[in-house]
């Protein structure tokens, strides 16, 4: 090959790349209607958790890589495989965050939030898991976090509880969900489940899948989460984590489900429950849904009473969820009508007409507050602008032609009836507000 076809060559090639850029695997883009979807849980879960007193933080979305290989845990999925962590352009390991517990707890820590304090705290944002892509699981999801620092007995994990089913009952899909609880015990009594677990299942190494036989070193607690039939079946006879429980645990997870029972909260214990990360402690759960097929969890959470002395805190408890936006927008998504984009739309003809609309719009908006006025910048003939008036949702659309500018009256014509009137500048205010406060 001569230099000019080499050249070509790559030329062609850019080219072609050019074309095919599209999104990442695993991230999404979220159309308006979409976005709006996620808009209105955001905004339903943040008057809530406002009504319990919760304090909203901002997370950085990057993190050392260390911050969560030592708290998530070396064993973990998301540390083992999930991360997408990478060199600084000083060699630094940074990781985009995966969650938010941990980014949560060395910013409490580092800001002396935490000693002799009692805490709520929620986050908000996107965490980045290379995950394979299906349905309800992206490489780029969004959560809602809360976490509670300094409150040691059960009456919090009971609020966080009750905090949820109240966010589902706002946002009409609690009858579609369900509440699954367990308690993972101490760290001690969780060692001593561990050994009894592991020798139980040592027996049947190779009845295990693949998965499972690789976690009976690793993370042997995670092989109760399994899905695979054959090692559920194993797992039917296998030792109780709650046999293993210590007496405090044990009192602790008595003493939440009584205060479930008195507020009427159905839940059910699931022994199998043991969430992925090591941090946890105590209490554990999960809300499930059978609406999303296999990615049925939409928020899971517990007590990690021992993560801010691993980040070199005093012992400070602490217990916290995670709420996936993304399976929650699922769950909203048949019955969700978007609004519309517009109240008021204005055409205009002409050039100097344009620029009186665009004038106009500013002085409407400090009149008519929070009325959302959309003008038409892109020319055309008025037909195809009312067109668009109409695909915008307005209720009314202003019309301003050469005549108007000069005399200066504006042309009001109500979308849904196809009124027309002549409205003079002054009046335009006033009677636009009576339109749009009828409903
Ligand atoms: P799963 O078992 O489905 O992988 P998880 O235990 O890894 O979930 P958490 O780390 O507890 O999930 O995160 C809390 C919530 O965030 C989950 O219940 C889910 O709703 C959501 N979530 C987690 N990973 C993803 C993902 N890759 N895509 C979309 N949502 C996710
Ligand atoms: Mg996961």
């Amino acid at each position: 090959m001569n230099e000019r076809s080499v050249r070509f060559g790559t030329l062609a090639a850019n080219r072609n790349q050019r074309l095919k850029i599209q999104a990442v695997r695993g991230m999404q883009d979220l159309l308006p209607g979409q976005k709006q979807i996620f808009r209105t849980i955001e905004d339903t879960l943040r008057e809530i958790l406002a009504s319990y007193g919760y304090e909203e933080l901002g997370l950085p979305v990057i993190e050392s890589t260390h911050l969560f290989s030592r708290l998530v845990g070396e064993a973990t999925d998301i540390v083992e495989k999930e991360m997408y962590s990478f060199d600084d352009r000083s060699g630094e390991s940074l990781t985009l965050r995966p969650e938010g517990t941990a980014g949560c707890v060395r910013m409490a820590q580092e800001h002396g939030l935490l000693f002799n304090q009692t805490q709520r705290f929620f986050y908000a944002g996107p965490m980045f898991r290379y995950e394979r892509p299906q349905k309800g699981r992206y490489r780029q999801f969004e959560q809602i976090g809360v976490e509670c620092f300094g409150m040691e007995g059960a009456s919090i994990d009971a609020e966080l509880l009750l905090m949820t089913h109240r966010m589902w009952q706002a946002l009409g899909v609690e009858g579609e969900m369900s509440l699954e609880l367990n308690s993972l015990g101490s760290g001690e009594s969780r060692a001593a489940y561990r050994e009894a677990l592991v020798s139980y299942l040592s027996g049947m190494r190779d009845d295990l899948d693949e998965d499972s036989q690789r976690r009976l070193q690793t993370n042997p607690l995670r092989i109760l989460d399994s899905k695979v039939p054959g090692t559920r079946a194993l797992l039917a006879d296998a030792p109780m984590l709650s046999d293993y429980l210590d007496e405090a645990s044990r009192e602790h997870f008595d003493e939440l489900r009584r205060t479930l029972d008195r507020a009427q909260l159905p839940y059910r214990v699931n022994p199998y429950i043991v969430r992925g990360l090591d941090y946890y402690n105590r209490t554990v759960f999960e809300w499930v849904t059978g609406s999303l097929g296999a990615q049925g969890t939409v928020c899971g959470g517990g007590r990690y009473d021992g993560l801010v002395e691993q980040i070199g805190g005093r012992p400070t408890p602490g217990v916290g969820f995670a709420i996936g936006l993304d399976r929650l927008a699922m769950m909203l998504e048949p019955g969700f009508e978007s609004s519309a984009s517009a109240d008021v739309y204005i055409a205009s003809m002409g050039d100097p007409a344009r620029h009186h609309a665009l004038l106009l719009a500013e002085n409407m908006r400090d009149r008519l507050t929070g009325a959302r006025i959309v003008v038409h910048c892109a020319g055309g003939k008025l037909k195809s602008q009312l067109k668009k008036a109409d695909v915008s949702g307005a209720k009314v659309a202003l019309i301003i032609g050469e005549d108007e500018v000069t005399s200066g009256a504006v042309t009001v014509k109500r979308l849904d009836t196809g009124e027309q009137e002549s409205v003079t500048e002054t009046d335009l205010f006033a009677r636009l507000s009576t339109i749009l406060s009828k409903e």
